[in-house]
């Protein structure tokens, strides 16, 4: 409205913002922006500002590339390591094309779809998405290694944990953006870290991944140091992973919870973990979406390959935590963070949607280490296996209708498109592990 309008701008004028960024992102998850001075924003809050989305990684279309960005006025935040005079300021845009229709490869708009079909049952999704990285030293040329800042272990203190104060640079300028944060901690990896906020609703959540993950690199840039949030950059020791923790509420109220069933798990519980269950493999695609997951997802270091839930072990791929009443959750442990957390979330939700809409009930929790079965009793178990790559990943998309309607025609086509290029690129380069192997015995 206009009376938001002209407060948008009196608010940036009091904060003395000189440039705004807006800001989305492509189908990688991969945030772009566009800066304009402060004088134009009145034009960008109520016509929007014209992009080309030809050269956008997922927009791509041979006609109709003129696009669209809103800025959504409830996303503004102050980028707090640019100048603290002409400051610079940001808003997440959704993207419209030609004829003011949402743009069906905007991954937010993907997002907003299903959580509008969640609210028309009366659900909201709230989900806490648990971000882990690396952080390794920059070359003398200022290029990334994968050499460790530190030696530290799960929850160490200096002087083994030597990005404290990185850690307290992130905290504090996400807190500034409006972020609660929960916790922050050393992982178990050398050199691996944990940050975490308070869950919220998904679409929320999502904007605020993108901003964590930029805000972090950034902060970690000025700091001569790099972080990436790659699941596997050093093979054979722990990988990074986003845990996902989701519930649905209804009417405020928490309707995971339910006092008097077993395991005080609600059905709506166990109808969504069922339905995450059946669209794992799909989900994979999402969740999972480099050639690099795939290195994570493996045995003995705490990332999921089993499609399986428990309320007891963390080897299991949706754990449900101990935590009851209105924290009452369950966590999908599969996801990783070079996930496009918009279309992630996006199918989360559609998957969980379909358990509740068609009760489908999750079979037996696995509460034994499932790496200590045997092939066979896994087998008859009827214990399945999550996809061990991102080309078998998207062709078990392709074979899930309701995530695909999820997504919608536009980004399964991407999708597929960027499956296979990557999957192409990675056959025809000639691997290190490969010259050592057979250089020398053949
Ligand atoms: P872990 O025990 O797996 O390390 P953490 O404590 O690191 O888990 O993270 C828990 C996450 O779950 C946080 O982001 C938190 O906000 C979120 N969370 C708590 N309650 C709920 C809920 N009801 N629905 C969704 N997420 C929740
Ligand atoms: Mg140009
Ligand atoms: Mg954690
Ligand atoms: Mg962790
Ligand atoms: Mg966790």
């Amino acid at each position: 409205s206009d009376a938001k309008v002209s407060e948008m701008i009196a608010r940036v004028k009091a904060d003395d913002v000189g440039f705004i960024r807006l800001q989305f992102t492509d189908i990688l998850g991969i945030p772009k922006n566009v800066a304009i001075p402060t004088f134009q924003l009145e034009k960008a809050l109520t016509e929007g500002i014209w992009i080309d989305g030809s050269s956008i990684e997922g927009f791509t279309r041979i006609n109709e590339s003129d696009m669209i960005l809103k800025p959504d006025i409830s996303t503004y935040a102050i980028l707090p390591w640019r100048p603290s005079e002409k400051k610079v300021a940001r808003f997440i845009c959704d993207v419209y094309t030609y004829g003011d229709k949402p743009f069906e490869g905007d991954p937010r708009y993907v997002l907003k779809k299903n959580l509008e079909e969640a609210k028309k049952l009366g659900y909201t999704f709230n989900t806490g998405p648990e971000l882990e990285f690396f952080v390794f030293q920059r070359d003398e040329e200022d290029n990334p290694t994968t050499k460790f800042v530190d030696h530290g272990g799960y929850f160490d203190l200096a002087p083994n944990d030597k990005a404290e104060d990185l850690r307290r640079e992130i905290v504090l300028a996400l807190t500034d953006m409006g972020f609660e944060i929960e916790a922050s901690h050393h992982e178990v990896a050398d050199s691996q870290h944990e940050i975490d906020f308070k869950y919220g609703d998904a679409l929320a959540v999502a904007d605020k991944v993108i901003t964590f993950k930029f805000a972090a690199k950034t902060l970690a840039l000025l700091n001569d140091m790099h972080i990436t949030f790659m699941p596997k950059p050093i093979a054979r020791i722990n990988g990074t992973g986003m845990h996902c923790h989701g519930s649905l509420s209804k009417d405020g109220k928490n309707t995971f919870f339910d006092a008097k069933a077993d395991k005080q798990l609600s059905e709506t519980a166990l109808y969504y973990i069922g339905g995450l269950m059946k669209h794992a493999k799909a989900i994979a695609r999402l969740g999972n979406p480099t050639i690099n997951s795939y290195k994570r997802l493996v045995p003995g270091y705490e990332a999921p390959v089993y499609i399986t839930w428990s309320a007891a072990n963390r080897s299991a791929m949706i754990r449900v935590p101990a935590a009851r009443g209105n924290s009452t959750r369950a966590e999908l442990r599969s996801p990783d963070p070079t996930c496009n957390p918009y279309l992630l979330f996006a199918a989360m939700i559609a998957a969980g949607i379909d358990g509740v809409k068609n009760k489908i009930m999750p079979p037996a929790p696995t509460d034994v280490n499932i790496y200590h079965l045997s092939e066979e009793e896994r087998v008859k178990l009827g214990i399945e296996m999550l996809p061990g790559s991102l080309k078998e990943a998207n062709d078990e998309l392709l074979k899930d209708k309701v995530i695909c309607d999820a997504l919608g025609k536009h980004v399964v086509d991407n999708l597929t498109e960027i499956a296979i290029a990557e999957t192409d690129d990675y056959r025809l380069t000639v691997h290190p592990w490969e010259i050592e192997r057979y250089i020398n015995n053949f």
